[in-house]
């Protein structure tokens, strides 16, 4: 059975598109740690990050670090931190989160509840910034 990300990479499930290209998809995390929180995917259906051949795990690096310049900009914040954890969806993505500080990349905090209109608008920031 197709992965939840391979159903919104193909179209089947909604989400807040950031960008993609032949072989990787970036979208708004569902329960952002902070605003503007990322995921990066490949489109191929990868369960673990690191099973990924060196020449893809790189591409989709560089793929991430476009879409990280991009939040870098749109979001106020010091820095992207960038996490992989995949403990809840069986396809590789990597978590590009801006953050002030260290704390901030704690997915055991308090997650910011964002309504469908401030979706957009971080989605529409960031997306501007390509
Ligand atoms: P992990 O597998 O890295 O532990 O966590 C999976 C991440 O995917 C979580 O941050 C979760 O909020 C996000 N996520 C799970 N399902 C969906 C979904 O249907 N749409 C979006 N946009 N994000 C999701």
């Amino acid at each position: 059975m197709a992965t939840i990300f391979s159903r919104i990479i193909n179209g089947e499930i909604p989400c807040y598109k950031i960008a993609e290209n032949d072989k990787f998809f970036a979208f708004l995390d569902i329960n952002p740690v902070s605003k503007g929180h990322t995921l990066v995917v490949p489109k191929k259906e990868v369960n673990y990050i690191f099973t990924l051949g060196d020449e893809e795990l790189g591409e989709m690096m560089v793929f991430a670090k476009k879409v990280a310049a991009a939040i870098e900009k749109a979001m106020p914040c010091k820095r992207i931190g960038v996490a992989v954890i995949g403990l809840e969806v069986p396809h590789a993505h990597i978590h590009l989160i801006p953050i002030v500080e260290e704390g901030d990349m704690d997915f055991k905090k308090e997650h910011v509840h964002l309504t469908n209109d401030e979706f957009l608008d971080i989605q529409k920031r960031i997306v501007e910034q390509f």
